[in-house]
């Protein structure tokens, strides 16, 4: 079985995501999964859509992968188990204590190790297995050769990411804190979650600082040099019949921050893949037209929103009040 996992950013893009051909979404609650709070859903939502998952023989899977104080742990205990009580499938969590938490209290579900946890190598997810997690996911600096080196000397379901930093092997997802040096907006809801805007691993979304302008000066050049930090992210569609020969059992679409036709648009792409290479075809050529017309929109969708992340942050430390970066 191969799971085409979809992102749920509103209630209504995980609902039409379901109904377009996934086998599940993911959806986070407002202040617990690293999004803005206008790509996380209300309690209330969340039970909504994991009902309606439910009812339609699909999943919801729960994205709670900050990480939280010592004073929010009780909460996080809460939510997961509410989560549980109304029928999610799994959940996605990053911080080691968590996970080996979760799994004390509920040892029959599915734990991913959120792509934020980091992985880099093989003693990384025997660590996490040790912790709980059951499912994990590839890291992006892995091809598919060393997926081949450790398929069988790892007991854990493997998870790919449908969607690549072109700095494969460079920049590793969940261990930039730098956004957080921004620490300009912060408040404690009314159940106690503290949101640190900026800082993404407690709550709150990152800036997209690495999308800026940057200058770097050299001692001895005159003029400075200015690299572009990140740049934008490929789709994956060439690794994908290597993935399922080696056995990943899930793929998962990212993109809560997209518009929702352009993750309708995808979701019945990909189910179009996968569908196609589990008849048992290995040659996917012939999707590329529309994988490269589907990545084009991607990164102008992308490109605007990091544009308007940065402006924000920007325009918030224009304000003299916020010109002290907290460390
Ligand atoms: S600043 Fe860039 S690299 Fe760092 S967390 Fe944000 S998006 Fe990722």
């Amino acid at each position: 079985m191969v799971n085409l996992m979809a992102p749920g950013g509103t209630k209504q893009m995980a609902i039409d995501a379901l109904e377009c051909g996934a086998d599940s979404v993911f959806i986070g609650s407002k202040g617990w999964s690293r999004r803005p709070a206008s790509d996380e859903l209300t309690d209330l939502e969340m039970k909504e859509v994991i009902q309606f998952a439910g009812n339609t023989g699909k999943e919801a899977r729960i994205a709670i992968n900050v990480m939280p104080c010592p004073d929010e742990i009780p909460l996080f205990l809460h939510k997961v188990e509410q989560y549980f009580a109304w029928g999610a499938a799994g959940v996605m969590i990053c911080d080691p204590g968590c996970i080996h938490l979760v799994r004390e209290h509920f040892p029959d579900v599915d734990i991913h190790v959120s792509v934020t946890a980091g992985l880099f190598n093989i003693e990384d997810i025997h660590f996490y297995r040790s912790m709980g997690a059951n499912l994990v996911i590839i890291p992006y600096r892995w091809g598919v050769a060393e997926i081949e080196q450790v398929r069988n000397k790892v007991d854990v379901g493997l998870e790919a990411f449908l969607f690549q930093t072109p700095h494969r092997g460079w920049i590793c997802p969940g261990r930039c804190w730098s956004s957080s040096y921004l620490n300009i907006d912060r408040w404690v809801d009314e159940e106690g979650k503290d949101h640190c805007i900026g800082s993404a691993s407690r709550g709150g979304s990152c800036h997209r600082i690495c999308q800026g302008e940057w200058r770097r000066w050299k001692a001895d050049e005159p003029t400075p040099f200015t690299p572009r930090l990140k740049g934008s992210p490929e789709l994956l569609l060439s690794e994908i019949p290597a993935y399922i020969e080696l056995g990943a059992t899930c793929f998962k679409l990212p993109g809560r921050e997209r518009s929702t036709r352009l993750v309708c648009e995808l979701v019945r792409f990909y189910r179009r893949v996968l569908d196609y290479v589990l008849a048992g075809h290995s040659e996917v050529d012939a999707f590329v037209p529309e994988w490269e017309a589907l990545r084009q929109w991607w990164v102008e969708e992308r490109v605007s929103r990091d544009n308007g992340r940065l402006h924000h942050a920007n325009a918030m430390l224009r304000e003299p009040e916020n010109r002290v970066l907290n460390c």
